[in-house]
């Protein structure tokens, strides 16, 4: 099997899943128990926050454990929107972001909160001069992603956080695709709030957390004990938890590397793909771009068609994102970079981990070749075009 589906989730690194174990087994105890089975699991938690907040250059009361990254942008919205309704109501987003943020901002647009949806240029970024028009002196908050799941474009975060310091309004960054493949550091990017998720750096499913700069009024997620410093109840996830700690600090260390590493498998597959399959376009931008991320969009194709028949080929990938794929939609990001919904339709995503090879970029590329020139055979649309042609392709 080629895996290359890393965006919708990774492999649980063998020393992550080694690191966990003793907490399922061993030090069962409940972190709040006084007795030392507890404390264990106390100490546990604890260490994976230092390690999390370290990586970050955060402090390690900073951050808020979460059963992944929909409820860190659930938690950081929603929280952001209470807190400080009595300033404004007013949120700016973009376009492009993960549905765990613009399902929420639908909600509380439901309400009584306006949000602005910035829009995206071709390549996914976004325009720091809209962003600014966009700024009323009722906006409350900014979220805007990191890097992008689908398209893999990484946002210019550093400007956009001057920004909203500039104007004393809150950021907020989507970086569940950055956390563990880029570097983040909160003070120097000027982030006040940020979310990741464990299962897309080699750690656990169901494990992530929330960044929030000290002074930002943060309110409870869920009500019940005093969990997380009051904030979210409930029994800690000890063995996630120190899988995420685990995962993140194995993540920083080999971080060049791994990124050397797929830059080099992305780029060969890029090349590749480009100068032997006809009339595809490359979808995101071409250096300001998450390290594993490739994605074309292919005239004249399904893509769903396209992962059927990789998979028989035993290759996993992903067109569209994994919570669009099986909803019969074009992906919204590849709307808002300007694709129409055919060339949507036809996209296919691979996103990498250091776990690829090259030899298996060439099988994927030499199966690709030939799965899109069968699919085009039989397509009536690409009948046509041949028999026609149409304005504006060569
Ligand atoms: C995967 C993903 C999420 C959701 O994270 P979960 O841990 O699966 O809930 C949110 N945002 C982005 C950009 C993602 O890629």
């Amino acid at each position: 099997m080629i895996y290359m589906d890393n965006a919708a989730t990774t492999r649980t690194a063998p020393e992550v899943v080694q690191a966990m174990l003793p907490y399922f087994s061993e030090n069962y105890g409940n972190p709040s128990a006084v007795y030392s089975l507890g404390s264990a699991g106390k100490k546990a938690i604890n260490g994976a926050r230092r390690a999390i907040a370290s990586v970050l250059g955060a402090k390690q009361e900073e951050i808020f454990f979460t059963a992944g990254g929909s409820e860190a942008d659930n938690w950081a919205l929603k929280s952001v929107a209470e807190a400080y309704s009595g300033k404004g109501k007013h949120i700016i987003t973009t376009k492009i972001e993960h549905h765990a943020i613009l399902h929420t901002c639908e909600y509380l647009e439901k309400n009584g909160f306006e949000v602005t949806y910035l829009g995206v240029g071709r390549d996914g970024v976004v325009d720091i001069g809209e962003l600014e028009a966009a700024i009323r002196p009722d906006t409350i908050l900014i979220s805007i992603m990191f890097a992008n799941n689908e398209i893999g474009t990484i946002e210019p975060i550093e400007e956009i956080g001057a920004m909203a310091q500039k104007h004393g309004i809150l950021f907020h960054t989507d970086a569940v695709q950055a956390f563990g493949h880029l570097p983040v550091r909160v003070d120097e990017l000027h982030i006040d709030m940020l979310s990741a998720s464990g299962h897309k750096f080699g750690g656990p499913k169901g494990a992530g957390f929330l960044y929030v700069r000290t002074g930002v009024k943060l309110r409870s997620f869920l009500h019940g004990g005093a969990q997380e410093r009051d904030r979210r109840a409930g029994t800690e996830n000890v063995p996630g938890i120190v899988g995420l700690g685990a995962a993140a600090a194995k993540a920083a260390e080999t971080m060049a590397e791994r990124a050397a590493r797929e830059e080099q498998i992305r780029d060969h597959l890029i090349r590749r793909i480009e100068s032997e399959i006809p009339y595809c376009r490359l979808n995101g931008h071409r250096t300001k771009r998450l390290p594993g991320n490739v994605n074309f969009s292919f005239r004249f194709v399904e893509g769903e068609s396209v992962l059927i028949m990789l998979d028989m080929k035993g290759i996993c990938g992903s067109s569209g994102s994994a919570c669009t794929s099986g909803a019969l939609d074009p992906s919204h990001v590849l709307l808002a970079i300007g694709l129409n919904e055919e060339e949507a339709h036809g996209s296919l995503r691979l996103s990498l981990s250091e776990e690829n090879t090259l030899e298996e970029a060439d099988f994927v590329v030499e199966e690709l070749k030939k799965i899109v020139a069968r699919l085009r055979e039989m397509s009536p649309l690409y009948e046509d075009f041949l028999k026609y042609g149409e304005p504006g392709i060569k």
